[in-house]
């Protein structure tokens, strides 16, 4: 199955707007929501409208020097798709974005599925599990924190009290291969085994059990979760959703970039702002099966991580770009 035929398609926009309300960054902000880059510029600076050059010719936004406060609206928009201004994609001119909002998420899925393969199906549900692959590696990729979490378990154990019995030395040791900064992070697993113990590994799964699309339960689950070192509310949806727990799709760093450009939700400096606005945008197109939710939030995050790269997405491969507004303006 393919994008063209599982997702809707699209309206082109017509007649074409100008250049200035069209220019978008890669990021896929709206030119319907973006202000013209001529009202940024102070009066005294701006030239006459009979003087400015004509759209065909003005130079690319990328190689423009921003002005006023359109520089900032650039930078937010970098920001939060996380991007150094090195790594940033070029600004081009957008083709016309089709209205009605942003494409259906069951097709995009179906079409990642298509690309990628099938999503890991049984991917670890135990919370405990997920609270200390979270702490024992720090930005490294799936296999490096899989292999760094087997170190800790070969040599030292998983249980709080093995945690807590071990050298910090030694336990740094042991999970040096992890990234950066082992005895912090070292540290930060000591940390989970000592709230653990006070909470008790027991009541913490029974906690995360209880939990349900709504209610009490959800929140005393999150609220026990946000204790944890590394888990703040993306965190805690996604342990909730790989415990079949939760209705999120709880997308990573990658996969909301994924969805940002796709259109679910703007860009914006606030990383939880962010995240809450794409959460909300997908929450409706969910559905009820837990597995599928799973698969969904692992191929958004694959492709994410693969091939919509925070630099030079590969857009020429991508099987949703004819309804990505930023795959549409890039090469
Ligand atoms: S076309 Fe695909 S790879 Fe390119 S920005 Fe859109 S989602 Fe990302």
């Amino acid at each position: 199955m393919t994008a063209r035929r599982t997702a809707p398609s699209r309206k082109r926009a017509s007649p074409v707007k100008p250049v200035a309300t069209r220019t978008r960054t890669a990021m896929g902000e709206r030119a319907a929501t973006r202000k013209p880059v001529a009202t940024h510029e102070p009066a005294a600076t701006r030239k006459p409208a009979a003087t400015r050059k004509p759209a065909a010719t003005r130079e690319p936004a990328a190689t423009r020097k921003p002005v006023g406060t359109a520089k900032l609206s650039a930078a937010r928009t970098s920001a939060a798709a996380g991007q150094t201004a090195a790594s940033r994609e070029p600004v081009k001119q957008a083709s016309a974005r089709s209205a009605g909002g942003p494409p259906a998420l069951r097709g995009i899925v179906a079409a990642l599925r298509e690309l990628h393969g099938a999503a890991d199906t049984a991917p670890v549900s135990d919370p405990w599990e997920h609270l200390l692959r979270e702490n024992v590696a720090y930005l490294v990729d799936d296999a490096r924190r899989e292999s760094t979490f087997r170190a800790l378990r070969e040599h030292v154990g998983t249980s709080p009290e093995q945690i807590l019995a071990a050298d910090l030395g030694k336990l740094a040791q042991v999970i040096e291969r992890g990234g950066m900064q082992p005895e912090h992070r070292a540290r930060k697993l000591r940390r989970c085994a000592e709230l653990a113990q006070d909470i008790g590994l027991e009541t913490l799964r029974d906690a995360v059990c209880a939990a349900g699309p709504d209610g009490r339960a959800t929140g005393v689950a999150r609220r026990m979760l946000k204790k944890f070192p590394g888990i703040g509310e993306p965190g805690a949806d996604k342990l909730l959703l790989l415990a079949r727990r939760a209705e999120t799709l709880a997308p990573d760093s990658n996969a909301l970039r994924v969805l940002v450009r796709l259109g679910f939700a703007e860009p914006c400096d606030d990383y939880a702002a962010t995240y809450k606005a794409a959460a909300t945008a997908v929450a409706g197109q969910l559905g009820t099966d837990p597995e599928w939710r799973i698969a969904a939030h692992q191929l958004l995050r694959r492709h994410g991580q693969e091939v919509c790269r925070r630099a030079e997405p590969q857009c020429g491969r991508c099987p949703v770009r004819p309804h990505c507004a930023t795959g549409l303006v890039t090469a």
